[in-house]
C-alpha cells in the first residue's frame, strides 16, 4: 500500500525568519534577494537561473495567477502588477503557517513581526539577536558595567521573545575556546572594543555573549533556546569555520551545565555533522531552514541526509525567509515534499508503520517547535491543530 501523508495541508511553524520588504521592487533589487551573496552576478548571467529560482517559478507563479513555471521575466511583471502588498499577501498565506519566530535584529525597512502576523494569519514572536543588543551596549555604558548590564538587557526581553540568536559564525568563527570566558577577561575585551571599530568581532565578548544567553533563567517554564547560524551563507562567512562540529567544545560544556538548548540553524553543508550533534548531544536541535529553500527541487536529499541520524524529536522548521515573501513558501514546499517523499519511502520499504510516520511528520513540521520554545499556549487550540 502506498503511504500518503497530508502534509501539504499542514500548517508549518516557521522557528526562523525574517521580515519582507514592504516596497515594490526592480527586477535587479529582487534577483540579487534571491541569492545568498553580496557580490554582483556578473554578465550574462541571473541569480533566477537556478535550483531557487526553479522553486520560485514552480510553487509561487501560480500563487500570483501564472501557469506553474511561468518564466521569470513574467513573474517579476506579474508581481509589479499585483504590487507588493498583494503579492506578500498571498505568498505568506500560501505558505500555511501555524507561527512565525522572527529574527529582528538584521535589516532595514522591513515589515515587523506584526505586519508579518497579518499577512500570514498566524501569530508571530520575535527572536533576539545578542550581537546586536551587544552593539547597542557598546556606546551608553563603561567596560566594567558591560557584563551585568549585557545580562538585565537579556532579562528584560519582552514576552513575545521566544530564543535568542548569535552570528558568531559571521563575526568571528566556531574555532573558539569552549568554556565561559572570566569576567575581567570579557571587561579587558570591552575596553579595546570601545577604543576600535564599533562591530562586534571579538571572540572573548562573542562567547560570553552566547555564554550569558544560555545561562538565563527559564520563562513560561521553559529556556529561551539560543539559535546559531551555521553553514552556508552570504560572501560575509568564511564557510569552513562554520561547521557547527568546531563548536563542539562549547556544546560539551554547556551540556554540562545544563544551558539552554542550541539550535543550529541552516546547517547546509555540514547538516549530517548538525544532525550527528543532535543525536548525541541532548541540548542540541537541527533545523535546515535556508537550505531547503535554496536547494530548490534537491531539498528532498538534504532532508534525507539529515533524518539518517538526527532525532526525530529534535529537527525543526524554518524558511530563514528574508526581504522576499517568496522564500516563505519555497522553504515551506521543499519541507513538506521532502519529508512526505522519505517517510513515503519508509513506509512503503516497511522501516516504519503509517501510523508512526503520521506522528514522525506532526512532530517536526510543528510539533517540536512548539514544544522547544516558550510560546503561548492560547493560540494553539484545536482550530490550529494539524490535520
Ligand atoms: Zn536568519
Amino acid at each position: 500500500m502506498k503511504f500518503r501523508f497530508p502534509s501539504p495541508d499542514h500548517r508549518l511553524l516557521d522557528a526562523h525568519c525574517h521580515g519582507v520588504l514592504s516596497q515594490d521592487l526592480a527586477d535587479a533589487e529582487f534577483e540579487s534577494l534571491t541569492a545568498e551573496r553580496r557580490l554582483p552576478p556578473g554578465p550574462g548571467w541571473s541569480p533566477m537561473d537556478s535550483p531557487v529560482g526553479l522553486a520560485i517559478r514552480r510553487w509561487c507563479a501560480p500563487v500570483l495567477d501564472l501557469p506553474t513555471h511561468a518564466p521569470a521575466k513574467e513573474y517579476l511583471q506579474r508581481r509589479r502588477e499585483l504590487g507588493f502588498a498583494e503579492t506578500n499577501r498571498r505568498l505568506i498565506g500560501a505558505a500555511s503557517l501555524q507561527a512565525m519566530l522572527v529574527d529582528t535584529g538584521f535589516g532595514d525597512d522591513l515589515a515587523t513581526p506584526h505586519e508579518l502576523a497579518a499577512l500570514a494569519g498566524a501569530p508571530a514572536y520575535e527572536v533576539l539577536r545578542l550581537e546586536t543588543v551587544a552593539e547597542s551596549l557598546r556606546d551608553e555604558v563603561t567596560a566594567t558595567e558591560f557584563p551585568e548590564r549585557f545580562e538585565a538587557a537579556l532579562d528584560a526581553a519582552g514576552p513575545d521573545v521566544v530564543a535568542f540568536k548569535s552570528v558568531l559564525a559571521y563575526r568571528f568563527g566556531f574555532d573558539i575556546a569552549g568554556e565561559p570566558p572570566t569576567r575581567d577577561v570579557v571587561v579587558g575585551a570591552v575596553r579595546e572594543w570601545q577604543r576600535v571599530e564599533t562591530r562586534l568581532t571579538d571572540p572573548v565578548i562573542l562567547r560570553f555573549i552566547i555564554w550569558t544567553a544560555l545561562s538565563r533563567k527559564p520563562f513560561r517554564g521553559k529556556r529561551r533556546p539560543v539559535q546559531l547560524h551555521t553553514g552556508f551563507g552570504d560572501t560575509d562567512l568564511d564557510l569552513h569555520r562554520a561547521n557547527p562540529i568546531l563548536l563542539t567544545g562549547l556544546i560539551r560544556s554547556a551540556q554540562q551545565v545544563d544551558g539552554a538548548p542550541i539550535v543550529l540553524l541552516h546547517c547546509y553543508p555540514y547538516h549530517r555533522e548538525a544532525a550527528y550533534l543532535a543525536a548525541v548531544y541532548p541540548g542540541v536541535h537541527v533545523d535546515i531552514g535556508l537550505a531547503v529553500g535554496h536547494l530548490g527541487a534537491s531539498a528532498g536529499n538534504l532532508m534525507r541526509e539529515v533524518m539518517e541520524l538526527a532525532p526525530f524529536g529534535k529537527l525543526h522548521y524554518s524558511s530563514d525567509a528574508y526581504g522576499l515573501a517568496e522564500f516563505f513558501l519555497v522553504g515551506a514546499m521543499g519541507f513538506r515534499l521532502g519529508l512526505d517523499a522519505i517517510l513515503d519511502d519508509w513506509v512503503g520499504g516497511g522501516a516504519v508503520a503509517a501510523g508512526d510516520a503520521r506522528a514522525i511528520a506532526e512532530r517536526v513540521l510543528s510539533g517540536n517547535s512548539r514544544a522547544l520554545y516558550p510560546l503561548r499556549d492560547i493560540e494553539f487550540g484545536a482550530d490550529q491543530s494539524p490535520s
